[in-house]
């Protein structure tokens, strides 16, 4: 198994999936790079984050650190709930009505119906590694701004 899990999703479109045409081509530009890499594209939305530890959240409207196990209680509630078509939640902190993925992340995250999965056992290289390297060819291949994310396993 990979140790590092490269994910690329629509970087401010969480619900484009791009056409099948466009897929094929993605599926052709990747091949060369991984033997194991999976193209997701129109099923329901899902998380990416960069990694079990789901410290330094805050809320956007008063800035305080939101509670870790408050967080993942409400990300497995609303997955489960509705799949998370519907994010709204009320701040822990200061009791406002806000949504899951319009809190400040500190690191990159998002959530997405199209993602492109790369497996690899290089460490993440954020000046010349193969990912970062692909994210403008994915970009232009899909017609999107796309953002990468980074797990390890
Ligand atoms: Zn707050």
């Amino acid at each position: 198994m990979s140790m590092y899990e490269y994910s690329f999703i629509p970087a401010d479109d969480m619900d484009f999936v791009p056409t099948p045409e466009k897929i094929e081509r993605l599926q052709t530009l990747l091949e060369p790079y991984s033997t194991h890499f999976s193209v997701k594209a129109g099923g329901r939305r899902e998380f990416f984050g960069s990694g079990f530890m789901y410290e330094g959240i805050r809320c956007p409207l008063c800035g305080q650190e939101i509670d870790e196990i408050w967080w993942v209680k409400e990300l497995e509630r609303i997955s489960e709930q509705n799949g998370f078509e519907d994010m709204r939640i009320l701040t822990p902190c200061c009791a406002h009505p806000s949504s899951l993925d319009k809190l400040t992340y500190p690191w990159p995250a998002g959530f997405a119906r199209f993602s492109v999965k790369l497996g690899t056992d290089d460490e993440p290289d954020f000046d010349n590694g193969p990912a970062e390297r692909l994210l403008p060819e994915i970009e232009q291949t899909v017609g999107r701004r796309m953002k990468l994310i980074v797990e390890k396993y």
